[in-house]
């Protein structure tokens, strides 16, 4: 069981099962959404997601209009996001994540400005 948090503490939730993929996304979007030159996202299964504490402090954001970015209103962190077309699924902001994780497999996708140097798979999109 995984374990993650915001900032601020008040929102609290757990990922059942491992985290296996993470991109690394230079988008756009999720630069401004960080503040930064990109985001850890791994999708995992909406089923193995749970919300532990502080629902209600849960506030989304849609940059478009089918995709709902969730974040922690009272901090900002961003926690997740969601597809309308996809509710089977989330891509989870590994920053927001309190336990341990080594994924074995990781690329960058969007690749913009910054210098990377990892060796990991660089896409200029999305990774397919
Ligand atoms: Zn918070
Ligand atoms: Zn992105």
């Amino acid at each position: 069981m995984l374990k993650g948090s915001c900032l601020c503490g008040k929102v609290r939730y757990e990922v059942s099962g491992e985290i296996e993929e993470v991109s690394m996304c230079h988008c756009k979007q999720c630069q401004k959404a960080q503040g930064s030159a990109f985001a850890a996202v791994a999708p995992i299964r909406s089923a193995d997601f749970r919300i532990t504490q502080g629902a209600e402090y849960l506030k989304e954001y849609r940059a478009t209009p089918d995709k709902a970015r969730v974040f922690c209103a009272e901090c900002g962190s961003p926690i997740y996001s969601a597809r309308d077309d996809r509710p089977e699924a989330k891509r989870l902001r590994l920053g927001t994540l309190d336990t341990p994780i080594s994924p074995n497999k990781r690329y960058h996708a969007w690749v913009s400005w910054f210098e990377l140097a990892d060796g990991l798979p660089k896409f200029p999109q999305a990774s397919r």
